[in-house]
């Protein structure tokens, strides 16, 4: 397996891109209300994205009808943007993948429309960003992919969540989908070896009630099998000689014309 080790110029466009995404977030959070369409923000994402001079990773990619992922409440991962309505309370998932100069980020974040329909989904969300910051606290030069699955795995376990096997984490670099493979369970010391300038997402799917998932008819929604709600967290991070790095920052300022006013 080959797992790129980046150079600095490449870290640099790896951080461009990986701004924006957070960025976009930050961006897309201020219209998260009742009665907007995913369709709605799907456009205002691909409109941001390009006015910032990158492109949409997940766009077209393997045929992909839309420029983000939202899914909602039992869906888990890979929701098309359509014409339904998102409503209060409901789990909303934007994963967003922007690429600056060829190289890309991704990034997912679940948020609560409005007022929560419970403490569960609640709890839901905190404890799956959670489990992503755990596997990330694993991450550090001469670490092993299976030390981040098994922090993930862990947090999961403690909190009774069923732990989506069948999606994972991935390289990231001038594709945004590379090796290796990082999965959301594992066993410490186990599975291949990251360094310092390799470039990973961590991305914990973690459901209310069954790990077990299926797709839909659209053929790529993908959905817990007994329709519990699912979160889904995703930061890609830079690996560093004692830690890492994240790219996909959630810290960023919006310039100032990107603010919505108020009404
Ligand atoms: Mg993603
Ligand atoms: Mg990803």
């Amino acid at each position: 397996m080959n797992i790129i080790k980046r150079n600095e110029e490449e870290i640099n466009k790896l951080r461009e891109a990986g701004k924006l995404v957070g960025l976009t977030h930050k961006y897309l959070q201020q219209f998260i209300k009742p009665g907007i369409t995913t369709k709605e923000l799907d456009l205002l994402a691909k409109k941001f994205i390009e006015s910032k001079g990158c492109t949409c990773s997940f766009e077209g990619l393997y045929g992909f009808p839309g420029s983000i992922c939202i899914s909602i409440n039992d869906e888990v991962v890979h929701g098309i943007p359509s014409h339904r309505k998102i409503k209060e309370g409901d789990i909303l998932k934007l994963d967003i993948g922007a690429c600056f100069e060829g190289y890309h980020g991704d990034s997912a974040w679940s948020y609560i429309v409005g007022e929560p329909n419970n403490d569960k989904d609640v709890k839901l969300l905190k404890e799956t960003e959670e489990a992503l910051f755990a596997g990330l606290a694993a991450i550090h030069d001469g670490c092993y992919v299976g030390d981040i699955g098994h922090a993930v795995e862990k947090v999961a376990h403690k909190y009774n969540l069923g732990v989506v096997k069948e999606l994972v984490g991935h390289g990231v670099g001038d594709k945004v989908h590379m090796d290796p493979d990082v999965p959301n369970y594992g066993k410490e010391r186990k599975g291949p070896i990251l360094h310092t300038g390799n470039v990973i997402a961590v991305e914990p799917m973690l459901n209310l009630g069954t790990a077990n998932i299926y797709q839909l008819d659209d053929g790529w929604t993908i959905k817990t099998q007994d329709g519990k709600n699912s979160a889904h967290f995703e930061h890609t991070v830079l690996v560093t000689d004692d830690g890492y790095e994240i790219l996909t920052r959630r810290d960023v300022e919006l310039d100032p014309e990107d603010k919505i006013k108020e009404a």
